[in-house]
């Protein structure tokens, strides 16, 4: 699923294309991907509305309009948002179109239909509850070792908790709890000052790294252009992709459930001892 690597990827590679842009035209294939307001009116109060700007918040996509509203998307598992001329035609898992100026189109296709879009006035109706922002200044070792205090839920759970930090998904938790040597299950609050400065500054290296190498094509995530992210070839562990051994120890990785998700981690690197 798209994390905040490949949400601040698209992010990137959108803004030069769409701000400044008219949404001439929307075309809904599945109504179930507008959540909110109907899908009459979401299409009502879109139509003819200027993209004024486009940031990201954890997962999220929110892009400004002239009205002061804002229209948040959020691609789940499987969705992806591709800018192609609006003579192309959509294939079967395209599930809407905003048609834009410069008979240029912004595709949704998702598979799994799981993705979503709100038009709201307020952004945090939507985004309130989450937590940091892992890579903006005020995210500090202090902050997290706060966070952390007395949390007894594992931390690779707490590590994708949206609400406890945003943007994280299974990939990066993975990643960043094996650059920090830290055993996934090991309990939020059992971390010390040094593991909890160690995880901090793996989190964000491998944030940063990442959206350097333009988000993971692990599944369906695709680039605006169509163009597949390559951070999944740097993976450590995650997915086993690369190796079934561990690079630093050659000990085979191992895949344990925590709470539903494929976790994989070297036993012998992360180890379950502080
Ligand atoms: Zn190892």
């Amino acid at each position: 699923m798209p994390e905040l690597p490949e949400v601040e990827t698209i992010k990137n590679e959108l803004l030069p294309h769409i701000v400044g842009c008219h949404i001439t035209g929307i075309t809904l294939f599945w109504d179930g991907i507008v959540r909110q307001p109907s899908v009459e009116e979401f299409c009502s109060r879109l139509l003819g509305q200027e993209i004024t700007g486009i940031i990201r918040r954890g997962k999220y996509l929110i892009l400004g309009l002239t009205s002061s509203e804002v229209l948040i998307i959020h691609l789940k598992m499987t969705g992806s948002l591709l800018l192609k001329p609006a003579s192309v035609e959509p294939d079967k898992f395209t599930r809407a179109i905003l048609h834009l100026d410069k008979e240029t189109g912004l595709y949704f296709r998702d598979p799994r239909k799981l993705g979503a879009m709100w038009l709201v006035e307020d952004a945090n109706s939507i985004t309130g509850k989450l937590g940091p922002e892992p890579l903006e200044a005020g995210f500090t070792p202090q902050l997290l070792a706060q966070r952390l205090n007395n949390r007894t839920a594992p931390i690779k759970a707490l590590l994708c908790d949206q609400t406890f930090i945003a943007g994280i998904g299974n990939m990066y938790a993975d990643e960043a709890l094996f650059a920090a040597k830290i055993h996934p299950l090991r309990l939020g609050g059992s971390l010390s000052r040094k593991e909890i400065e160690r995880l901090h500054s793996s989190v964000q290296q491998v944030l940063w790294s990442a959206i350097g190498n333009k988000g993971a094509s692990v599944d369906t995530y695709l680039r605006p252009s169509g163009e597949i992210g390559t951070a999944h070839f740097q993976f450590q562990v995650a997915h086993r992709l690369n190796s079934k051994f561990c690079p630093v120890c050659s000990t085979p990785i191992e895949r344990i459930p925590i709470r539903n998700r494929g976790t994989y981690f070297c036993p012998n690197c992360q180890s379950h001892q502080v």
